[in-house]
């Protein structure tokens, strides 16, 4: 529709970033425009409030900046999940495998608990791996997963099958 529609018009394909090959989604004009910027925010408040979502994910960078206004609109927490050796405090670890090597992510223990239903917004699906990953650390804290929202899956790329199993029902909603 036209939300979508101007969502759409607002990233920019830049090719061979960051490396030969890629085609990377640029969504820093969607976040330069006002009207755009809210829209989104709006779909994904409205996505967490309709999964009941207690408390709100984002993914190091991007997803800190699309996840955070869409906390404070819900009413719930804001909770980071940081690439590891960021977080202070005592935390969770989690390993995932990437298309060359591994990586490892990280949440402070006590920002999740028991009767959470946290919902995990990040802007890009690609792998799927990142988002797994959450949904491992999410489980192993105790806590509910309410569902998985982003501004984009790269279809291609196959992340939704990836994260069926960790999904374990949840939605996954891609704009
Ligand atoms: P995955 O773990 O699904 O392979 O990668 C997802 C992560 O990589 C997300 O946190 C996302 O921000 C980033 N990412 C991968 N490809 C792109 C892209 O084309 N554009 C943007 N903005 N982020 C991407």
């Amino acid at each position: 529709d036209e939300t979508l529609g101007l969502l759409l018009s607002r990233i920019k394909d830049v090719p061979d970033y960051p490396k030969p090959g890629v085609m990377f989604k640029d969504i820093t004009p969607l976040l330069a425009d006002p009207q755009a910027f809210a829209a989104l925010t709006g779909v994904l408040t409205e996505l967490c409030g309709r999964y009941g979502a207690t408390k709100i994910v984002g993914l190091e960078a991007r997803g800190f900046i699309l996840a955070a206004p869409v906390a404070v609109q819900a009413g719930v927490g804001f909770v980071p999940v940081r690439k590891a050796g960021k977080l202070p405090g005592a935390t969770l670890r989690q390993a995932y495998e990437l298309e060359y090597g591994s990586a490892e992510i990280e949440v402070h223990a006590e920002d999740l608990a028991p009767g959470d239903r946290v919902m995990v917004i990040d802007d890009v699906l690609a792998t799927g791996g990142t988002a797994e990953a959450s949904l491992e650390l999410i489980r192993r804290a105790g806590a509910e997963v309410a569902g998985v929202a982003v501004l984009m899956e790269l279809g291609f790329l196959a992340g939704r099958g990836r994260l069926e199993r960790a999904l374990a029902g949840a939605p996954l909603d891609a704009l």
